[in-house]
């Protein structure tokens, strides 16, 4: 007979909780606990910490022709996964080193065959010093391969009866590399086919996080993509739970790092995680919350470093919040365009020409505003400035200003309340506030600032909003327990 569904939980680790081998067994400890409850793990990593940047850098420096210095930074690399797979596995006494089931010798050829790969590869790019999103696909893809490879056998070593699982071979997408699209019904046939099996017979599947195929090409789901991987896997799987481990206790009310005070948010719905996603909050990818919508399957966002804290429930219905807002989320690198249409009033058509510019670029806006004779939006991608900006010259007079963020309030409990424009306004009165969202969505609240004064305007808002949290969503025991250790 084979396994429940609903006894699925897909575990997802981030990079930091894979960043070092007491951050593994940290990891191996937690899986080890869903396996008690008699749970059936899929696991799905990360590169280490920094790995993916570190990949990139490599391919830069082959791409600017640079061999030298990309083979040093693959060198360290190399190191780095070595140094991880000594500390965390051994073989077994009186072992042959060509022996199956040698379990660190066989790891060190899996790394070091990878590593020749990489270099191999990163020479080809230096040779002709052109690096194609294909190509740069290729390089970053080895953080992820190295990484759940290097965990499968450190669960091993626990006693954890893992197997490895190429992401390449189930996760499979069309060829938009650097953001690849899944492709759901296949991939669901190649997790029946590959996964499930595993499962049935008892095994914990590991896999690596935003890489996938396309017709045998290595392609990736985007940055911070392995939280996109876990929930295309639970959501194909119908799981009973997607689990994000990361490094911090949930989702929180605003970025712990720009506002250490920031409280934990017990629970939040799929529509409230998707916007903080969207604007900003890293803690999850945006893409993530969509394939568990679909399913309504909960998502958990936990700490690896403090695996008893209950984290976030991100679910369809929370219960109702007595604050307005969940959570602040704040989005930096941003460009504001301005374009001003030639002959005064915006003419029929005219908003619709602009954003045929955008969407023949591919590039996403955040936010519009219009007013009688000119429109406003804003971008995140810089590469493509140049060029929309050319095309829109053609029907418009354009200008645009880098270094903005945008500033995102959400909360299912705006709706309704009055007098909150105001309240948020005022909080941040010493703040120049750029352009106001026209709220197409009824759960946010967003606005642009300088860069500069991102910071300062999330420590007034939170101030101003989470000083007398609601205990039923926001965890204040910690601020209590905060305050008392003082
Ligand atoms: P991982 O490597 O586990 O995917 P990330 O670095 O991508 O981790 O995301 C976790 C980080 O997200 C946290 O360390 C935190 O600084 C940041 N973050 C930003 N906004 C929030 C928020 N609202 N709640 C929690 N974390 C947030
Ligand atoms: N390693 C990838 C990144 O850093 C994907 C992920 O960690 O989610 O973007
Ligand atoms: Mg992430």
């Amino acid at each position: 007979m084979s396994t429940p569904r609903s006894n699925i939980v897909v575990m997802k680790f981030g990079g930091t909780s894979v960043e070092d081998a007491t951050a593994i067994l940290r990891t191996a400890a937690i899986v080890a606990s869903r396996l008690r409850r008699n749970l059936n793990p899929i696991v799905v990593v990360s590169a280490m910490s920094r790995v993916t940047d570190t990949l990139l850098a490599a391919a830069a420096a082959a791409g600017r022709n640079d061999r030298e210095e990309a083979l040093k930074i693959s060198d360290a690399l190399r190191t780095r996964h070595l140094n991880t797979a000594a500390e965390l596995v051994s073989n077994p006494p009186n072992s042959h080193p060509d022996e199956h089931g040698d379990r660190l010798t066989s790891l060190q050829l899996n790394i070091h065959h990878d590593f020749d790969t990489l270099d191999d590869l990163l020479r080809g790019i230096s040779a002709v010093g052109e690096l194609t999103p294909r190509t740069s696909d290729n390089v970053v893809s080895f953080g992820e391969r190295l990484s759940s490879v290097l965990v499968t056998a450190a669960f091993a070593q626990q006693s954890i009866p893992s197997t490895h699982v190429d992401a390449r071979t189930v996760i499979l997408t069309d060829n938009h590399y650097g953001k690849a699209a899944p492709n759901e019904p296949a991939i669901e046939a190649a997790l029946t086919e590959q996964v499930l099996p595993l499962i049935d017979l008892g095994r914990v599947p590991v896999m690596g996080g935003f890489i996938g195929s396309c017709n045998g090409i290595t392609t990736t789901l985007g940055r911070g993509g392995s939280d996109y991987t876990a929930a295309i896997v639970g959501g194909a799987l119908h799981a009973g739970a997607i689990e994000i481990w990361t490094d911090v206790n949930g989702i929180m009310t605003t970025d712990p790092r720009i506002v250490p005070e920031a409280l934990r948010v017990k629970t939040i719905s799929f529509e409230e995680a998707a916007e903080l996603a969207y604007f900003g909050a890293k803690v999850l990818h945006p893409a993530t919350i969509l394939p568990a919508v679909q399913k309504n399957i909960p998502v958990f966002v936990l700490n690896s470093r403090n695996a008893d804290n209950e984290g976030t429930k991100i679910t369809a219905t929370p219960p109702p919040c007595a604050s307005p807002f969940k959570s602040i989320a704040a989005k930096k690198k941003l460009t504001i365009i301005d374009i001003v249409a030639s002959r005064m009033l915006l003419a029929h058509g005219f908003l619709a020409a602009v954003f045929a510019i955008f969407d023949k670029h591919g590039c996403a806006i955040d936010m519009v505003s219009t007013s009688e004779i000119s429109v406003s939006v804003t971008v995140d991608s810089k590469e493509a400035l140049p060029a929309i900006c050319a095309d829109l010259g053609q029907i418009a007079d354009v200008k645009y200003e880098g270094n903005k963020a945008l500033i995102c309030l959400v909360g299912e409990d705006i709706r309704g309340q009055s007098g909150i424009s105001g309240q948020v306004f005022s909080s941040i009165a010493h703040v120049n506030v750029r352009m106001i969202s026209q709220g197409a969505s009824e759960i946010n609240m967003s606005f642009m600032v300088n860069e500069e004064d991102v910071d300062e305007a999330l420590r007034s808002l939170h101030k101003k909003f989470f000083a007398n949290p609601d205990p039923t969503i926001f965890d204040i025991e910690a601020r209590v327990a905060a305050m008392d250790n003082v």
